[in-house]
């Protein structure tokens, strides 16, 4: 029989963490095709470690892509110029993307916020979803590590082989 998640036993950290980039990778994937006729930028909030910013760079060569984090502590390979790194804290920084990329002129947000706290990380998702939506175009895609709610977002059906919940992905259809 095939080990799976369901018979062999409790999920340990290991197991979790694995999942998580598996669901990213897919997630990612899955977007990268699907936007192909769909112009505009990249979002990714939550540069950390760098490591789903240096993918959506490779998945998405020729796109601009702008990255947001409160400070830089990535692989010295993976950090992106000062032009294309707005440093500080989201809500100070958003608006600044709004004010200088424009509303309307983004076609994926890869946000990946998660501290471990769940209230926490979820009351951030809910506090900068306004400022996100600002910036999207209709039919762009939000994708990450939250769960997000709006009449606005229809949900997206997560890629084969992602765990529901382990990884969120939705389109903005504004009425
Ligand atoms: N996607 C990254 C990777 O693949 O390596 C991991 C991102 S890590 C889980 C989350 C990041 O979000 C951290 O680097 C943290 O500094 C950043 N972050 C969390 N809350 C933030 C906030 N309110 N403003 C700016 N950055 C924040």
């Amino acid at each position: 029989m095939p080990i799976t998640a369901h018979n062999w036993g409790p999920m340990s950290r290991l197991d979790s963490f694995i999942r998580r980039l598996q669901a990213q990778r897919a997630c990612l994937d899955w977007a990268a095709a699907k936007l192909q006729h769909l112009p505009g930028h990249v979002l990714e909030l939550g540069l950390g470690n760098g490591r789903t910013y240096d993918h959506l760079r490779e998945r998405l060569a020729g796109r601009s892509i702008f990255v947001f984090d409160r400070q830089v502590a990535a692989h010295p390979d993976c950090i992106p110029s000062d032009e294309r790194l707005f440093l500080g804290d989201f809500g100070d920084t958003l608006p600044q993307a709004i004010a200088r990329l424009g509303r309307r002129s983004v076609a994926l947000i890869h946000f990946d916020l998660g501290s471990g706290e769940d209230a926490a990380s979820r009351a951030l998702a809910r506090r900068i979803l306004p400022l996100l939506c600002e910036l999207m175009k209709p039919g762009a895609l939000l994708i990450g590590d939250q769960p997000m709610e709006l009449a606005d977002l229809a949900s997206v059906p997560l890629p084969e082989g992602v765990f529901p919940e382990r990884y969120f992905m939705f389109m903005y259809n504004p009425a």
